[in-house]
C-alpha cells in the first residue's frame, strides 16, 4: 500500500471521511515522506487530521504540542472513541499520573501524546523523550511562538530546543490559522523547521457572498432594519463596535421589524433580536445565545465577544455595522455565516469615521503593561498594518474573495472557487458592480498643498474647511484667508474631498497621525503629488448603474 492510499484508508477507518479536504492530502503526504511542514489553515478547516493520520501510520510516538490544556481531555476522549490510542500530559495532572501516562507511551501503547509546551522543559519529560522513539512533533497554534502574533506564549520558545535535544530529529509539522509573513517567518526559524513545505489553504468560502457598502453612520440602522425585515425567516448576526450600540440596535430592530410569519405578535412573543456583549451577566448572555441557537430569536446583535464556540450552522447572514480591526477578525466573524455550506451573505457597512475611530483606539491602546515601550511600539505598528489590510478590503474594487485569499497567502487555485475565476466571481458585490474611474488629480494636489500650508498641524476636518473657504471661527487662529489654498476647492463637494483625502492616506501620500486629535501629515509618497507628471485616479461605484440594477 502506498503512503497516500494508507492515508486515505486511515481517514476512512478512523474518521469516517471519504476524501481529504483541499490541502490536507498535501500536508499528510509531505509528513509521511519525512518532510517538515508549515500548514496555514483557518479554524475549522481540519488541521488535526493532518497530523493525526501520519501519527497512526508512522512508527513510534507523535508528540502534539498544544496550548489549550482545557481542550486536551476532550480531544483525547474523541480520539479514543475513534479507536486511536491517545493520551495527554499537562500540569493539571498529579506527578504520578503524568509518570503513568509517559510509561504507557514509552511502552508503545500511545500513538498520539498531547502536551502543553511547559511540560517539554521538565526533566521527567526529557527523560521520556530521550528513551522513546518520537517520529513526529506536531505544533498546534504554532503562531504562539511569535511575538508578532496575538497570543505569544514564551513557553513556545522552548519547543525548538526540545526538538534539537532529541537523540533522533523527528519530522516537525507546524499548524496555525495566522497568516502574516512575520509570524510565518518566526514559526519557521524559532521552531527550526528544515526547508518545510508551506501549505496555505481553505481560506476561500465559495458559498459566502461578500459585500462592502460605504454608508453614513446615520443610515446604517435603517439599512439593517430593512435587511432583517426582508429576510423574515433567516438567522443572522449583526456585529457592532460597542456594547451600547448592540443594545440600541437590538431595540430598534424589535421596534421596527414586523413579527415573523407564523409567530404570534404581542406580549410574551419572542423578540426579533437580542443583544449580546461581554458586559451582560453570564445568565443573560447564556439565554441570548440559547435563544439564537434554537431559532427562538432571529438575530443576535453582538460585540466581538459573541461567536467563540457557538455552533450554529444555518446562519444566513453576518452584517458588520462597523469596520473591524483586521481582516483576520473580519474573516472569523463573517465566516460564522454558512457553516452548512448553503449560500449566505456577509455585508460590511463602513465609512471614514470607522477608520478614524480604529486608528484612535489603536494609538491610544497601552493596555498590555507587561510590554516595554519598544515592544508596545512594535505591537502598535503591527496592528496598524493589520488595520491597513482591513481598510484595503473596504476600498478595493477587485474581487473580494480574491482579496481575502490573497491576504491570507493562499495561491489562486484555477480549479476551484471564485478565487481562481478570471472574469468575475459570482459571489461578491465587486464582481457585479460597475466602477467608474474619477480623475482627482487637482483635488489631491490641493489637499497636499493645504497640508503644507497648515504645517501638518491640523486634522482632516479643518483641511476640508480651508479648501472650501470656510469662515468658521475655529479656524481663526490659523489665519486661513492668508493661505494660498484657502477656498481653492470651494466648488467641490465636501464628501468628495474627504473621500480623496482618506484614499490618499490609504495610498501613502498622507499619514493620519491618530493621537487624541488626529492630525494629517505627509506620507512616504507625499513628494509625488508636487511632481510635474502627477496623476491621481480613484475608482468608485457607479451609482447610476447601481440604481438601474436595483430597479431591475
Ligand atoms: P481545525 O483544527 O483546523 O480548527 P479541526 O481539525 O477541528 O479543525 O476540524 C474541523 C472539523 O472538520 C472537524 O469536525 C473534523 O472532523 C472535520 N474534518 C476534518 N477533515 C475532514 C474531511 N476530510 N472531511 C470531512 N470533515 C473533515
Amino acid at each position: 500500500m502506498t503512503d497516500s492510499t494508507a492515508a486515505l484508508d486511515a481517514l476512512k477507518r478512523y474518521f469516517g471521511y471519504d476524501s481529504f479536504r483541499p490541502g490536507q492530502a498535501a500536508v499528510v503526504n509531505a509528513l509521511l515522506a519525512g518532510r517538515d511542514v508549515l500548514a496555514v489553515m483557518p479554524t475549522g478547516a481540519g488541521k488535526s487530521v493532518c497530523y493525526q493520520i501520519p501519527a497512526m501510520i508512522l512508527p513510534g510516538v507523535t508528540v502534539v504540542v498544544s496550548p489549550l490544556i482545557s481542550l486536551m481531555q476532550d480531544q483525547v476522549d474523541a480520539l479514543n472513541d475513534a479507536g486511536i490510542p491517545a493520551a495527554f500530559v499537562n500540569g493539571m495532572q498529579a506527578p504520578d499520573e503524568q509518570s503513568m501516562v509517559l510509561a504507557q507511551a514509552a511502552a508503545g501503547r500511545v500513538k498520539l501524546l498531547y502536551v502543553a509546551p511547559e511540560r517539554l522543559e521538565t526533566q521527567r519529560f526529557r527523560n521520556f523523550a530521550s528513551s522513546t522513539p518520537i517520529s513526529l512533533v506536531a505544533v498546534d497554534e504554532a503562531h504562539c511562538v511569535s511575538q508578532w502574533g496575538q497570543d505569544f506564549r514564551s513557553s513556545y520558545l522552548s519547543i525548538g530546543d526540545f526538538i534539537t535535544s532529541l537523540p533522533r530529529r523527528p519530522i516537525v509539522g507546524a499548524f496555525t490559522a495566522t497568516a502574516t509573513e512575520k509570524v510565518r517567518h518566526d514559526v519557521v526559524n524559532l521552531l527550526g523547521l528544515r526547508s518545510p513545505q508551506v501549505t496555505v489553504t481553505g481560506f476561500d468560502r465559495p458559498n459566502l457572498y461578500f459585500d462592502v457598502l460605504m454608508m453614513e453612520t446615520r443610515r446604517k440602522a435603517a439599512w439593517i432594519v430593512d435587511y432583517v425585515a426582508s429576510h423574515p425567516d433567516e438567522s443572522g448576526i449583526v456585529y457592532c463596535a460597542t456594547r451600547k450600540q448592540t443594545e440600541v440596535l437590538a431595540e430598534t430592530l424589535n421596534r421596527s421589524v414586523p413579527a415573523r410569519p407564523g409567530v404570534a405578535a404581542g406580549v410574551g412573543a419572542p423578540p426579533i433580536a437580542v443583544a449580546y456583549h461581554g458586559g451582560m451577566s453570564p445568565e443573560v448572555r447564556g439565554a441570548a445565545q440559547r435563544d439564537f441557537v434554537t431559532d427562538r430569536v432571529l438575530v443576535v446583535v453582538a460585540t466581538n465577544a459573541f461567536g467563540m464556540g457557538i455552533d450554529k450552522s444555518n446562519v444566513r447572514y453576518v452584517i458588520h455595522h462597523n469596520m473591524p480591526e483586521s481582516i483576520e477578525a473580519y474573516y472569523q466573524e463573517a465566516g460564522r455565516a454558512g457553516r452548512d455550506g448553503e449560500p449566505s451573505r456577509c455585508t460590511l457597512l463602513w465609512n471614514e469615521s470607522d477608520i478614524v475611530t480604529r486608528r484612535r483606539l489603536l494609538d491610544n491602546d497601552n493596555e498590555n503593561e507587561r510590554m516595554t515601550p519598544e515592544e508596545q511600539e512594535i505591537a502598535r505598528r503591527n496592528r496598524r498594518r493589520l488595520l491597513d489590510g482591513m481598510i484595503g478590503y473596504c476600498r478595493t474594487t477587485e474581487c473580494l474573495h480574491r482579496y481575502m485569499t490573497r491576504y491570507f497567502g493562499q495561491e489562486d487555485d484555477p480549479t476551484s472557487g471564485p478565487a481562481g475565476t478570471t472574469g468575475g466571481c459570482v459571489a461578491c458585490a465587486n464582481c457585479e458592480r460597475t466602477f467608474t474611474t474619477v480623475d482627482v488629480t487637482a483635488i489631491a494636489r490641493a489637499i497636499s498643498q493645504c497640508v503644507h500650508d497648515v504645517d501638518q498641524r491640523v486634522g482632516s476636518g479643518k483641511i476640508v474647511k480651508i479648501l472650501r473657504g470656510s469662515q468658521a471661527q475655529d479656524l481663526a487662529w490659523l489665519n486661513p484667508a492668508a493661505m494660498p489654498t484657502f477656498g481653492m476647492l470651494k466648488d467641490e463637494n465636501e464628501a468628495r474631498i474627504r473621500d480623496v483625502l482618506s484614499q490618499m492616506a490609504t495610498d501613502g501620500f498622507l499619514y493620519i497621525d491618530a493621537g487624541r486629535l488626529p492630525i494629517v501629515r505627509f506620507g512616504h509618497r507625499a513628494a509625488e503629488t508636487v511632481a510635474p507628471g502627477f496623476h491621481y485616479e480613484i475608482k468608485r461605484v457607479d451609482r447610476k448603474s447601481e440604481r438601474a440594477g436595483a430597479g431591475a
